[in-house]
């Protein structure tokens, strides 16, 4: 494992003991296993070390360790070019630090680095897991069934609740977030909300 990926579990770490939100949604695992997933390339980690959003005393030590790590981390995309276009795959990404399949492995919660560029729509989707995002640099406006709109930006966070239908919308600036799952499926994956139901 690259040294920058040990180095964003610690700052993780950090972040998630100073964060009130972050402690309450849940408990930091003790069952963690470091994996030997290997890097695995995405169009948007060159977006993500060219940015330079503004600083964040809470959260800019994570972003600069999430871009010193974007070359050494196993990107994923979960949607098609079918579902969401390639613009939108051009410009996300996302990676499981802690969880069953992540870089560190555990059984008890998820925790993944989302990045969306400007200027991208992400559809509603849901999952059985509940999940808290926290946003670690830039904005974005969520929207989620049953919740008013906002417009979220560094240390702000948003919870979803199991199946809660949840969009997201960037405008003007990139977001990047800290996005943490817990119960009751946590390998289970976000499915878009199909246009008939
Ligand atoms: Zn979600």
């Amino acid at each position: 494992m690259h040294n920058t990926v040990i180095k964003l579990l610690d700052e993780v770490k950090q972040l998630w003991m100073a964060t009130d939100s972050l402690k309450a949604f849940t408990d930091w695992p003790d069952d963690l296993i470091a994996s030997n997933s290997a890097p695995n390339p995405a169009p948007a980690a060159e977006k993500i070390m060219a940015w330079r959003p503004p600083e964040n005393s809470e959260t800019s030590p994570l972003v600069h360790t999430v871009q010193q790590a974007a070359f050494h981390v196993n990107w994923q995309f979960i949607y098609t070019e079918e579902e969401v276009g390639r613009h939108f795959l051009d410009n996300y990404a996302y990676f499981e630090l802690i969880g069953p399949t992540g870089h560190f492995q555990s059984d008890q919660c998820c925790a993944f680095i989302g990045y969306w560029g400007p200027g991208l729509f992400y559809p509603a989707h849901h999952h059985a897991s509940e999940e808290l995002y926290f946003v670690l640099a830039g904005h974005a406006l969520f929207e989620s069934d049953g919740d008013g709109p906002a417009t979220l930006g560094p240390a702000a966070h948003r919870f979803h609740a199991s199946h809660q239908p949840h969009a997201m919308t960037t405008t003007d600036s990139a977001i990047l977030t800290l996005v943490l799952w817990r119960g009751p499926d946590l390998t289970g994956l976000s499915q878009l909300v199909s246009a008939d139901n």
